[in-house]
């Protein structure tokens, strides 16, 4: 399947629609999951065009991973869950349904309890407070 530029995730990286954002720099952003499996899922994405972990540049998945890593302990800290899950899906087949590399960081406060995945959307003020958190565990390293 050829790349599709229009794809949710490359608008929010062109800013021609809103994202919960919790860190951007210049190859990468993070943002909150709009529907949420456990309070905290954040996604990190590479902002070249990529639509999986083959079609994209190994740089660019580098720093998607960096950036992961480094939201991946924020998120830890902001939420104190004692497990986290970073998940990656390529295909519909495998659960892909938006088709820009994308990596999911996902807490896991009980095992086995997450919500279902892409289904019920979460209230935006939530999303906010729980951003506003992960962005002041980035500020404090
Ligand atoms: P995947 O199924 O791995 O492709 O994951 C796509 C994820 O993007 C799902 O978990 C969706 O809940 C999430 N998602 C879809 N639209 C948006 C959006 N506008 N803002 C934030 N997350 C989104």
């Amino acid at each position: 399947m050829a790349y599709d530029a229009n794809n949710i995730f490359a608008r929010m990286v062109r800013g021609e629609i809103p994202c919960t954002r919790v860190h951007e720099d210049a190859d990468t952003l993070a943002f909150m999951d709009i529907m949420p499996q456990a309070d905290g899922h954040t996604l990190v994405i590479p902002k070249v065009a990529g639509e999986n972990l083959y079609e994209t540049p190994p740089e660019s998945v580098a720093a998607a991973i960096r950036t992961t890593q480094r939201v991946a302990r924020a998120v830890q800290r902001a939420f104190a869950a004692p497990g986290l899950v970073v998940t990656q899906f390529n295909g519909a087949t495998a659960g892909q349904t938006v088709f820009h590399l994308h990596f999911h960081i996902v807490p896991v406060y009980t095992a086995g309890a997450w919500r279902p995945h892409a289904r019920e959307k979460a209230d935006p003020a939530v999303l906010e407070e729980h951003a506003a958190r992960i962005r002041a565990a980035l500020a404090a390293g």
